[in-house]
């Protein structure tokens, strides 16, 4: 079975660019072409218009997580029982509200900007449970949110049924005010074709080793070297591959599938030309969205993985996929499956990225849980911040909530994260 990810099928792809042969010499040096890299090389360009800033990429740009992900542009979390108002982890929501509202309007400056064309649609998704037990409290759930800026409304019974086209969800909370669903590869592809002729790309240059050399930074990939003073890691779960070791950052692998368009009368008189996004009430459960065309999407699983899944394995994860969809929707059948694919993005214990300043002239930043479209565009612009000395509040405030937490060592942490994760994935077996 191909890793095919249909977000690239459907944003098709850039040209190639040049792999990295020789030595060259730069003011910036960025590591990964993902939406982190990305935003950063674009405000490095801005910032410093006279520098010269190199990138390297060790497959192609703009084609990672960056692309492969569910595209949910998330300002505000679904708040956890401990950060409800009045609880002591509210102020903690506030704050981190804060950041992800500052980071869905960078990504709406971006592709304003840009004229980026991701099919934004900017009318919010929905929190859904089928269990009323996983979304309980209602109330302070709605006041929560009220209270950090979002407007959020609840939904159960016929009228969600009517909305979403399916019984499968025993209640919902739509969320707007900053929240929005967009075509991830578009929006990253529009990244990197908006790049200023300043940023050098070099794709299928995978660095193997970073080190201290003289006043600055010396990048090693298998045909060249990039020397430079600064350097800006935008690896997201690959941030090890640097040198960068004790992040606390971990990779997640997850896996989804986007049906054909559902154009027969019966797909069409139950979803119309609406679009819809659904996030799980719990991390192991599953995201779903009806996108324009008449697609549905699914993503149900996620793991703690060291090796990529194999072809055998990811046809198994699509029949999660498929029975996801048909307890939602029956009706669809496998052969309704048009793309399936995986993709890693880096987690951490605490659910806050880790976002420093490695040593003189290395900064780096992984750790997005899940949310990383909306941060990763804001944190390549604060990691350029940081690195050029400046400041601003929502700096203060990603760098006040930078915490990932403790990661023993292995194999004691491997063992811990596969427990958890199945853990969760069972906790969430009914929203999966
Ligand atoms: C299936 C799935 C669904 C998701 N859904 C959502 C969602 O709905 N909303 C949301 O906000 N987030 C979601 N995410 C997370 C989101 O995709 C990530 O947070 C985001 O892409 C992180 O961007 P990044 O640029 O930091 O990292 P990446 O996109 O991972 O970019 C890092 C880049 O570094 C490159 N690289 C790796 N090693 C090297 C090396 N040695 N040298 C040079 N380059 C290297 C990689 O090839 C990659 O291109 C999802 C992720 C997945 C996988």
């Amino acid at each position: 079975m191909n890793n095919h990810c249909g977000w690239i099928a459907q944003a098709g792809e850039l040209p190639a660019r040049a792999q990295l042969v020789g030595t060259q010499r730069a003011d910036w040096l960025i590591i990964g072409g993902g939406i982190t890299g990305l935003s950063a090389a674009h405000t490095l360009a801005r910032r410093f218009p006279q520098q010269r800033i190199v990138l390297l990429e060790r497959q192609r740009i703009a084609q990672g997580a960056s692309a492969r992900n569910s595209g949910f542009v998330v300002a505000h979390e679904l708040p956890s029982p401990a950060e409800r108002l009045g609880q002591p982890g509210h102020g903690a929501y506030q704050v981190a509200s804060r950041i992800g509202v500052s980071a869905a309007q960078e990504v709406r400056q971006r592709i304003a900007e840009l004229g980026i064309d991701c099919e934004l649609n900017d009318d919010g998704y929905h929190f859904a449970a089928h269990r009323p037990e996983h979304l309980e409290d209602i109330d302070n759930i709605l006041a929560s949110l009220a209270s950090v800026g979002a407007t959020a409304r609840y939904f159960e019974g016929a009228a969600l049924e009517q909305r979403l086209g399916s019984a499968f969800y025993a209640r919902a909370i739509h969320c707007t005010g900053g929240n929005a669903l967009l075509q991830p590869a578009r929006y990253v592809r529009g990244l990197a074709e908006g790049l200023p002729a300043s940023v050098d790309v070099y794709e299928q240059s995978a660095v193997t080793d970073l080190s201290r050399s003289g006043q600055g930074w010396t990048a090693r990939t298998a045909q060249g070297e990039v020397h430079a003073p600064q350097v800006l890691v935008c690896l997201g779960a690959f941030i090890a591959r640097a040198g960068v070791r004790n992040s606390g950052a971990f990779p997640l692998e997850l896996s989804a599938s986007i049906t054909r368009p559902l154009d027969e009368p019966r797909w069409q008189s139950l979803f119309g030309e609406r679009q819809w996004g659904v996030l799980a009430p719990l991390p192991g459960g599953g995201t779903v969205r009806l996108l324009p065309g008449r697609r549905l999407l699914i993503r149900n699983t996620v793991e703690y993985r060291h090796r990529d899944l194999g072809a055998g394995a990811l046809a198994e994860r699509q029949r999660r996929h498929l029975a996801g969809l048909q307890k939602r929707f029956p009706g669809i059948v496998a052969d309704d499956i048009a793309y399936t694919w995986t993709g890693h993005l880096s987690g951490t214990r605490s659910g806050e990225p880790y976002f420093a300043r490695v040593d003189r002239g290395l900064h780096a930043v992984a750790g997005c849980n899940g949310s990383g479209v909306a941060r990763g565009t804001l944190w390549g612009r604060l990691l350029v911040e940081m690195a050029a000395g400046d400041s601003s509040p929502v700096l203060a405030d990603v760098l006040a909530q930078a915490s990932p937490g403790y990661l023993p060592p292995s194999p004691f942490f491997d063992i811990g994260a596969s427990l958890r994760m199945a853990w969760e994935v069972r906790r969430a077996r009914a929203e999966a």
